[in-house]
């Protein structure tokens, strides 16, 4: 890395320094061998199939690249007792990535297509799968391929369709992390709430910037209108003894497998959990009383204490300085389930 001149003028319209090349072996920077692949050609899907994890060959004028006819899951993995690998909540990151689809107009694979590609991901890269608290986290991604770039108009009739595989560890961050609340900007538009599209992450990535050259925050919470939605790419609880407060499902952001599996073993453990509008002043008043818990939940980090929360310019810690016995305790149920140490039906 170069050094940074502490004397240079800097300005809100400076280019931000460049960001430093992640560490190797980062989270999403090391590929299996093999991805599971299908291709749309306007009519039908081909047979679904195996192959290496190279390069792909686009046109250049590819309506993804262009019209953003993308979308994305993300899901893990886990190796169980008897030495098999499993995917977590396959069926609800199935139905979502067609939700996703649907709404960008793309072709929409099967459930049974899309069954069928995470099986075949994970079987030709059983070998590579860690132990836990690794595992493999599978990127099932849709584009729209039409080489077309007067199409802006008009959705694409052919897409490609695979399953990228990536051998991970654990994702916990290293310390609680420091939570920029933005309380004009939503978190997306409402037609994009509950798409996962890279769209969605670009659009955070301004807010997210500066939130870190203000206060060196991780992530921003998006709160419009003082209303808690969701950070850049996780959802977000309060916790406290007993007790889960979380936003209610609404268009506005997406709707998280880790966040709907934590609150089922919240309620199995005859935690009162609320699914309701949160605002902003009440969350202040939440991280103020000793033992209160703020964390974010996707299926990267699983569970990831806030330890400080900024609003209006202003640091406020959470709890008791973002100690998080309970989201750990959380935690463990939910990765004892995901290795098959403790059966749950969803
Ligand atoms: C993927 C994602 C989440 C978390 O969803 P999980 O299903 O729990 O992984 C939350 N917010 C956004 C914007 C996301 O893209």
């Amino acid at each position: 890395m170069t050094t940074t001149d502490d004397t240079a003028p800097t300005t809100d319209t400076a280019p931000a320094a460049p960001a430093p090349a992640p560490a190797p072996g980062a989270f999403g920077t090391v590929f299996g061998p093999s991805m599971s692949v299908a291709e749309f050609d306007g009519t039908s899907w081909s047979a679904a199939r195996v192959v290496a994890t190279e390069n792909l060959s686009l046109h250049p004028g590819t309506h993804a690249l262009h019209y953003g006819s993308a979308c994305f899951e993300g899901l893990k993995a886990h190796r169980q007792p008897d030495g098999s690998a499993r995917a977590f909540r396959a069926d609800a990151h199935n139905a979502r990535l067609r939700q996703s689809a649907g709404r960008l107009c793309l072709p929409e694979p099967s459930e049974e297509l899309v069954d069928e590609l995470l099986t075949l991901a994970v079987d030709a890269n059983l070998d590579v799968v860690p132990d836990s608290p690794g595992a493999l986290y599978l990127r099932p991604t849709l584009i729209g391929t039409d080489p077309s770039i007067g199409a802006a108009a008009t959705p694409s009739r052919t897409a490609l369709f695979y399953v990228l595989a990536c051998p991970v560890g654990d994702y916990l961050p290293p310390r609680p992390l420091t939570i920029s609340v933005e309380t004009d900007v939503p978190r997306t538009t409402p037609q994009f709430g509950v798409v996962k599209a890279g769209a969605n992450y670009a659009m955070a990535l301004t807010p997210i910037m500066a939130a870190r050259r203000a206060y060196g925050a991780d992530q921003v919470l998006f709160a419009p209108g003082r209303v808690l939605q969701e950070t850049g790419a996780s959802n977000i609880v309060l916790i406290e003894q007993g007790r889960l407060l979380t936003p209610a499902l609404t268009d506005a952001y997406l709707h998280g497998v880790t966040r709907d599996s934590l609150l089922r073993l919240a309620r199995a453990r005859g935690w009162n959990v609320e699914e309701r509008d949160v605002t902003l002043d009440e969350t202040l008043e939440w991280i103020a009383r000793p033992g209160a818990e703020l964390a974010l939940t996707g299926t990267a980090a699983v569970v990831a204490p806030v330890g400080t929360l900024v609003v209006d310019g202003e640091a406020h810690t959470v709890g008791d300085a973002g100690a998080s016995p309970l989201a750990g305790e959380l935690r463990q149920a939910l990765v004892d389930v995901q290795t098959g140490k403790v059966s749950f039906d969803w």
